[in-house]
């Protein structure tokens, strides 16, 4: 909507990637795009500005779109995001987000940088991220959405945790993967953003969650909108989930 954020239907669905080219590991730059499909298909106009290094982020948009990163580039995102207010100060408004793995600890309160040292996060999620015990987690996840019940789909390949305080709650509960490492949780959600571990791109493989942070956008449900690549994409991911919890999800 780039000016305002009342609940009432904007002209245009503003999404903001933020610095792709340091936080678009595994093709996360895709959300913006995915989500941007779904607006258009369904006639709702949108811009999208991908932010990089050096620009500013702007500070009307209606959603923001953080991917993740490997520790440098998650380290120089930090310094840049530090250096200037634009998200924080949009997200503060009311704006959308979703941010994916090391967006995820850079939206929480706290983190572990590459160098093992405790860092601040901008504090936008109730959330302290450390690390996890034991190997990374690498590999397919599979949980169950706390948003509407599908099946949350996606790929995780991060050593950084997750811990929600009161504020925050989970995105889904993990059935298959490790997720936020912690109580079988993915993820987190507090108001109008969303933190995750999963890449794929995200918005990709989860046409819901695609659509409910667009939703919040626009301020209205939405028609629904079937993709028949999608659900192949879905079904032969759920295919590929090893376990019996995956099954039990994949026919529930
Ligand atoms: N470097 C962070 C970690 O390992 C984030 C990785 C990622 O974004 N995939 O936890």
């Amino acid at each position: 909507m780039l000016g305002g954020r009342s609940p009432v239907r904007p002209e245009r669905v503003g999404i903001v990637v933020v610095y792709p080219r340091l936080l678009g590991l595994y093709g996360d730059r895709g959300n913006g795009i995915a989500v941007q499909h779904r607006a258009e298909a369904r006639g709702i106009p949108t811009s999208l500005v991908e932010v990089e290094p050096g620009d500013p982020i702007p500070e009307q948009g209606d959603l923001y779109l953080v991917g993740g990163g490997e520790d440098r580039s998650m380290t120089a995102a930090a310094r840049l995001l530090d250096a200037q207010a634009g998200l924080r100060r949009a997200v503060e408004a009311g704006a959308g987000c979703l941010a994916v793995c090391a967006g995820l600890q850079l939206l929480a309160r706290e983190y572990v940088g590459h160098d093992g040292s405790v860092r601040p996060g901008l504090g936008l999620l109730d959330v302290t991220c450390g690390r996890l015990p034991g190997p990374r987690a690498v590999g397919e996840v599979v949980a169950r959405s706390e948003i509407d019940g599908s099946a949350l789909l996606g790929f995780e390949n991060h050593q950084g945790d997750a811990v929600l305080g009161p504020l925050a709650r989970p995105l889904g509960v993990v059935a298959v993967g490790r997720g936020n490492g912690h109580d079988r949780l993915e993820g987190a959600r507090q108001g109008r953003v969303i933190g995750t571990y999963l890449h794929g791109p995200v918005l990709v493989r989860n046409p819901a969650l695609a659509d409910w942070l667009l939703a919040q956008a626009v301020g209205h449900d939405l028609a629904p909108l079937a993709d028949a690549r999608v659900e192949r994409l879905r079904r032969e991911r759920l295919r590929a989930a090893p376990t019996l919890r995956a099954r039990r999800l994949r026919r529930g």
